[in-house]
Order: C-alpha cells, then sequence, then structure tokens
C-alpha cells in the first residue's frame, strides 16, 4: 500500500484522481483550501479509512506526519475566469510557492512528485500540433500569464530540483480536459455548452468560435497521469497529455445541441484577450514512454458528461 498525497484533492481532476487512487488500495492524503475545489467532490470517499482530507493552503509549507511515496501536485486554479479574476495574484503564487513547497516535501519524503503542467505553457503556438520540444509563444504580460508563467517557473523549479537536489520529478502537460466532477460555474467551454443547452439558454461562442481545442475525457486522462508517476525510474518528461482530436468552438457547440436535442440559440461574444487561436496535442512521446493513448471518442464523453450535469442540474 503506497501513501499518496494530491494537492488540488477537492477540485475537478484531484477528485477523479483520488478516487481512482483509492479504489486501488491506496491511502490517500487530499489536500485542498478549497478556493476553487469543493468537499462536494469526494463525498462518496471522504469516509473511507484510507482517506484523509487536509484544508491547506500550499502557498505555506506543509508537513505531514506519515512517511509520503507519491505527491501529485495538482493544486491551482485552472479555469480561465477564476484565474484571471479575483483570483490572479493567488494563482502565481500556488504554481511557484506551491511548487516549492512540495517539492520540499518530496526531498524531505525521497518522494516521487508530479506535476500537472499544462499546455498553456505553448502560449499562442506557432507551431501545429504541439511537441514538447516546442518552447511556446506566452505574453508574459497578458492576463494569462499568472497560469501560463506561474506553470512555467514550476516546470523550471521542478527541473532544478531535479538537477542539484536529486528530486524524482514527473512532468505532465494537461490539455484541455472535460467529465464528470466539473463544476457547472467554471466557466469552461465544455461545462458553459452543456449547462447552456440544459437550460435552455443561449450558447456563448467566444470569438468567431473557428478557435480549436482538442478535448480529453477525464478518464484517459487520470490514467494518463498514474502511468506517468510510475513510469521508468529517471524518467522526467515533460509529457503531453491529450486527445488530438481537434475542433472548432462551433462543431463542439453543434455536437452538443445534437446530443442534448436541445433549441438554444447561438450566440457570439467578445472573444477574451490572448485566448490561443489553436491546440492540439502530439502525443507520440506518451504513447511511446507510457504506452498510452486516450480511448475516449469526443462523442461518447460528451454523453457522459451530459448525464453528469442533467443531474448535477436536476434537469
Ligand atoms: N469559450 C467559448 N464559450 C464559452 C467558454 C469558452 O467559446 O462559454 C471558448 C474560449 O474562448 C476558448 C475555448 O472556448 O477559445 C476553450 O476555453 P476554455 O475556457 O474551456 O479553456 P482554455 O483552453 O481557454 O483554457
Amino acid at each position: 500500500m503506497k501513501t499518496i498525497l494530491v494537492t488540488g484533492g477537492t477540485g475537478f481532476l484531484g477528485s477523479n484522481l483520488c478516487r481512482r487512487l483509492i479504489s486501488e488500495g491506496n491511502r490517500v492524503i487530499c489536500v485542498d483550501n478549497n478556493y476553487t475545489g469543493t468537499l462536494e467532490n469526494v463525498k462518496d470517499i471522504a469516509s473511507h479509512p484510507n482517506f484523509t482530507f487536509i484544508q491547506h493552503d500550499i502557498t505555506n509549507p506543509l508537513s505531514v506526519d506519515k512517511q509520503i511515496d507519491q505527491i501529485y501536485n495538482l493544486a491551482c486554479p485552472a479555469s480561465p475566469p477564476a484565474y484571471q479574476g479575483k483570483h490572479a495574484i493567488e494563482t502565481t503564487k500556488t504554481c511557484v510557492l506551491g511548487a516549492l513547497n512540495m517539492l520540499e516535501l518530496a526531498k524531505k519524503n525521497k518522494a516521487t512528485i508530479l506535476q500537472a503542467s499544462t499546455s498553456e505553457v505553448y502560449g499562442e503556438p506557432l507551431v501545429h500540433p504541439q511537441p514538447e520540444s516546442y518552447r511556446g509563444n506566452v505574453n508574459p504580460i497578458g492576463i494569462r500569464a499568472c497560469y501560463d508563467e506561474g506553470k512555467r517557473c514550476a516546470e523550471s523549479l521542478f527541473f532544478d530540483y531535479h538537477r542539484h537536489e536529486g528530486v524524482d520529478i514527473k512532468i505532465i502537460r494537461i490539455f484541455n480536459t472535460y467529465g464528470p466532477g466539473m463544476d457547472p460555474k467554471d466557466g469552461r467551454v465544455v461545462s458553459n455548452f452543456i449547462c447552456q443547452a440544459l437550460k435552455g439558454e443561449d450558447i456563448t461562442i467566444y470569438g468567431t468560435g473557428e478557435q480549436t481545442r482538442s478535448f480529453c475525457y477525464v478518464d484517459d486522462l487520470i490514467e494518463a497521469m498514474i502511468r506517468m508517476m510510475n513510469s521508468e525510474k529517471g524518467f522526467t518528461g515533460p509529457v503531453n497529455t491529450g486527445n488530438p482530436g481537434e475542433f472548432t468552438m462551433k462543431e463542439l457547440a453543434e455536437k452538443v445541441l445534437a446530443l442534448i436535442g436541445s433549441s438554444s440559440k447561438v450566440i457570439f461574444c467578445d472573444l477574451p484577450k490572448d485566448d490561443p487561436t489553436q491546440r492540439r496535442p502530439d502525443i507520440s512521446l506518451a504513447q511511446e514512454k507510457l504506452g498510452w493513448h486516450p480511448s475516449v471518442p469526443l462523442d461518447e464523453g460528451l454523453v457522459k458528461t451530459i448525464f453528469y450535469f442533467r443531474k448535477k442540474l436536476g434537469i
């Protein structure tokens, strides 16, 4: 039995990861300040004997009285409206100070630590699809910078702790992920479109709707995370984890409307600043090193996600 600490454990990805780790017989220490996560997300495992919750903000050092084997560092507001709004400064602090504190904890425990990095490190990509070797095109002073530069700095810290302190690190770059456990008020495109269509409200496309994203179903992503954590010693990544299927926001809106059978109207709204035009992962490295490839196509994942939101919204 391993003791595994998950920061951001009550968030969307964190709660799905905790559930999977518990189901595989591990002892899980879930750490979150619940700014954007919620205990509601882990209520089904909260009373499990192998599950512990610690309310803590990782911008402050954390000491745990148990020997920890693995740390998944997921904590950070991840939705653009969350990190561009009142959480902007906390976002940089969580990325940078949070990474520092968790790397110190990993060093003390000789634990393997996985960083949930992001496709946002590529900014507005000029190379398409994006391989890990692409160094990105980020606006360092824009409204997305707190997240993008915060996550870039965290990657840099991880590599310095690896080079100079011998910490066993793993980095994944997560592309857009969706599925059960998403917050209806998250502000992401998938949750917005589905909730709008279910409630018969207008579907809000930002900009022309020609911008693209690649959407990965949450179970596929969790599988990639666990494979990366348990990959061969010395393999650090970074590794892109995402579904290479690429869709415009217009196509996504059409799919959601058709699957729900909704008659919601599509409206076009202002495009937020620095919104990337295109995004699609090159996942050859994940395939080669982790033997991983996403298995849930968008339509199938959307059906499961719609089912979840129907229940959540009571529709
Ligand atoms: N978007 C949209 N309507 C919405 C929310 C988002 O058209 O109600 C667009 C957004 O401008 C971006 C894409 O959908 O181009 C993905 O946005 P999201 O916030 O889900 O993730 P991002 O990739 O920007 O982190």
